[in-house]
């Protein structure tokens, strides 16, 4: 996930305080690029109020005259609405299916989020230039965001996307795994000195043993690893021998 490859389009935003109000949640998620196409008043002093430490955000935001403008050198536009229009049949993300699946695309590539209208969305010729729709699942008597709300959900989740992206990569083996052959000498292993240390009986090792070895199955164990359990497992034969 690149956020940096990533843009928030608003078109023709009426409110100069919903521009403000957008720069604000976006740079909360470490989201800095602002499109702006044809926004009613811009800039605004309510715009600058809203947006408080996002100044920034604003200074450096893009006014362009058309949708086709902001996204030209795009290669994924999403555009977000609150109902979807069946008969453009574009596929339909919830906000962390859509930061999931733009995580790969925005490392290479330039990604553009669409965010409509205040009074009258995206109209069904911009949704045409989408290449996928995101919608907020809500309450569905009454699913109109307010646009910086709305824009703030998205932002949260691509911000999370960053931090799962991190977190999988420390979870992610370093070193060489260990082999089929491997586990079942370190099983062996195992077994044979919690029985040594009296933890589990010669005769019945069975279900701690099968518990185990899921546990143990599920952590994908490196060879390393591996080498520091067994190590373990000697030092407890040891001092079990000696205690004999
Ligand atoms: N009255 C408009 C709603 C506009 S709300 C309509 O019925 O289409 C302004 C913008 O906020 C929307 O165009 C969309 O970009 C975003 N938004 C609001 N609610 C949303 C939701 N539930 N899911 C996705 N985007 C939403």
């Amino acid at each position: 996930m690149k956020l940096d490859n990533i843009r928030l389009v608003l078109m023709e935003t009426s409110h100069p305080g919903n521009i403000g109000g957008c720069a604000r949640a976006m740079k909360n998620m470490s989201l800095e690029r602002l499109y702006l196409v044809n926004p009613l008043y811009f800039p605004d002093p309510d715009a600058d109020a809203r947006a408080v430490g996002a100044i920034d955000v604003l200074e450096r935001a893009v006014v362009c005259a058309s949708l086709q403008e902001a996204v030209q050198d795009c290669a994924v536009v999403v555009g977000t609405s609150a109902r979807h229009n069946r008969r453009i049949g574009n596929l339909v993300l919830d906000p962390k299916a859509c930061a999931e699946r733009i995580a790969l695309e925005s490392e290479a590539a330039q990604v553009a989020l669409v965010f409509g209208r205040e009074h009258s969305g995206l109209s069904n010729e911009e949704l045409g230039l989408c290449n996928y729709l995101l919608t907020i699942p809500c309450n569905e008597a009454f699913s109109s965001l307010n646009l910086a709300a709305a824009l703030q959900v998205v932002c949260y989740e691509l911000f999370m996307q960053t931090r799962r992206t991190d977190t999988d990569s420390q979870a992610t083996p370093q070193g060489e795994l260990a082999t089929g052959h491997e586990m079942d000498l370190f099983y062996q292993h195992m077994e044979q000195a919690l029985v040594d240390v009296e933890f589990i009986k010669a005769k019945n090792p069975r279900k701690t043993m099968r518990r185990l070895r899921r546990l143990y199955n599920r952590a994908q164990l490196e060879k390393m690893e591996l080498a520091i359990l067994r190590g373990i497992f000697n030092a407890m034969q040891k001092l079990a021998d000696r205690g004999r």
